[in-house]
C-alpha cells in the first residue's frame, strides 16, 4: 500500500507504531493467551492495563491526585448533560461561552436542565474568533463555567485560559469546565485552573469509545434528583471506571497512545511540533489567493484546520485528486463545506508537507 495520510476530524488517525503494536498483541497480549478484548474488566490483565493508562495520562499532563481520572462511555456528548446533573448542585444556572458549533451543542443540552447565562459568543462573526475576556460577563449566581478551547468543525482554538477573576462577574471560586475533545494532549495541559475537563477520546487520545473526565473531587456532591446511576460522577470514582464494563480496547489503546507520547517527548514536545504543523499550512493558505482560511489568525486551531477554494465548483476535484495521492478524508464539516484539514498529534509533519505540496500543484492547474 502506498502511503497514506489521514486528515480525518474523528475518528481519526493513530499513530501507525500504535497500530503495529496492536496488530502484534491482538491474539495474546503479553503471554496471556488473550485478546485485551477478550479479558474481564476485572482480572489482572486489564487491571493493570487501565492502572498504567491512568498513571501515565497523570504523569503526562501533571494531574495532582486531588483530581480524579475517569474512563467512561457515551462520548463528549453524554459530558453535555452529565456536566448540569453532577455540578448544578443547588444552583439553577450556569454559564457558557459560544464559540461554535461543539458550544452550542453543549448549551442546548444545559438548558434542559438549568438556565443558561451567554458568558460571550462568537456568532456575530459566524464564530470565526474567540471573543476577549473584556467581551465577557458572569452571572455571579452560576454554578460554573463552560466553554470549548478547540471547536473542531470551525477550527477556531483559545489559545490561552480564561481566568474567571478577570471577567466581569467573575470569581476565582467559580468551577471553570472545559469540552477539551479536539486538542487535548496536544499542547501542556495544567489542570488546576479548572473544575473539569471531558475529552471524547476519537481525536487526540485514541478509538471511539470512550471518553475522559478529569474533575477536581471536591466538586462530587450530590447530583440532581433523578440522575441515573450511570450519569453519576460519583459511582465511576467510587468504582475507579469499573461501575460497570468499561470500553476496554480503547482503553488499551489510549494506552498505547500515551505510552507513544511519552517516548516522543511528552507534550511539550508534541506543541513544538503541532505549532510547526499548523503554520506550515497556514502559511501556504495566506500566500495564496486560491485558498482561504475564515478564521481570525490568533484564534486559529493548531488541530482543525478548515479551508476553503476559490470556487466551490472545485471541490469534488480537489477531494478526488487528493484521494488519488493518499490524501484522505479532507472534505470540510457538512454544516460548513470546503475542506478541512485535522492535524491531530498523531499526523506526522510529512503528512502537512504531503498536502501542501498537492494543494500548490492544483492551484497551478486550476488557479
Ligand atoms: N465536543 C467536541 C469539541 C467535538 O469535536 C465532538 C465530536 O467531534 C464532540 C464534543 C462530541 O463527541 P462524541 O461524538 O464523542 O459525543
Amino acid at each position: 500500500m502506498n502511503t497514506t495520510y489521514n486528515f480525518s476530524a474523528g475518528p481519526a488517525v493513530l499513530p501507525k507504531e500504535v497500530l503495529v503494536q496492536a496488530r502484534d498483541e491482538m491474539l495474546d497480549w503479553h503471554g496471556s493467551g488473550m485478546s485485551v478484548m477478550e479479558m474481564s474488566h476485572r482480572g489482572e490483565e486489564f487491571m493493570s492495563i487501565a492502572a498504567k493508562a491512568e498513571r501515565d495520562l497523570r504523569e503526562l499532563a501533571n494531574i495532582p491526585d486531588h483530581y480524579k481520572i475517569l474512563f467512561l462511555q457515551g462520548g463528549a456528548s453524554s459530558q453535555f448533560a452529565m456536566v448540569p446533573m453532577n455540578l448544578l448542585h443547588e444552583k439553577k444556572k450556569a454559564d457558557y461561552v459560544n464559540t461554535g458549533q461543539w458550544s452550542q451543542k453543549s448549551i442546548d443540552e444545559a438548558k434542559k436542565y438549568c438556565t443558561v447565562h451567554l458568558t460571550a459568543s462568537a456568532e456575530d462573526a459566524h464564530f470565526t474568533y474567540v471573543p476577549t475576556l473584556d467581551k465577557w460577563e458572569i452571572d455571579p449566581d452560576s454554578a460554573y463555567v463552560h466553554y470549548t478551547p478547540n471547536e473542531t468543525i470551525g477550527g477556531v482554538e483559545f489559545n490561552w485560559i480564561p481566568d474567571l477573576t478577570q471577567v466581569k462577574g467573575g470569581r476565582a471560586d467559580i468551577p471553570l469546565i472545559a469540552d477539551m475533545s479536539s486538542n487535548i494532549l496536544s499542547r501542556p495541559l495544567d489542570v488546576t485552573p479548572f473544575g473539569l475537563i471531558y475529552a471524547g477520546a476519537q481525536k487526540n487520545i485514541g478509538p471511539a469509545g470512550l471518553v475522559v473526565v478529569i474533575v477536581r473531587e471536591d466538586l462530587l456532591s450530590r447530583p440532581l434528583n433523578g440522575t441515573p446511576t450511570m450519569y453519576h460522577y460519583k459511582t465511576h470514582v467510587e468504582h475507579h471506571s469499573m461501575y460497570n464494563t468499561p470500553p476496554t480496547y480503547p482503553i488499551y489503546i489510549m494506552g498505547l497512545v500515551l505510552e507513544w507520547l511519552k517516548q516522543k517527548g511528552g507534550l511539550i514536545a508534541m506543541e513544538t511540533i503541532n505549532i510547526s504543523k499548523s503554520k506550515l499550512l497556514y502559511d501556504f493558505i495566506d500566500a495564496s489567493d486560491f485558498y482561504q482560511c475564515p478564521v481570525a489568525r490568533p484564534d486559529r486551531s493548531r488541530m482543525n484546520i478548515p479551508f476553503t477554494l476559490k470556487d466551490a465548483a472545485l471541490d469534488n476535484e480537489f477531494l478526488k485528486q487528493a484521494k488519488a495521492q493518499g490524501l484522505l478524508q479532507l472534505k470540510g464539516h457538512r454544516s460548513v463545506g470546503g475542506m478541512r484539514a485535522s492535524i491531530y498529534n498523531a499526523m506526522p509533519y510529512e503528512g502537512v508537507m504531503a498536502l501542501v505540496s498537492f494543494m500548490k500543484e492544483f492551484e497551478k492547474i486550476y488557479g
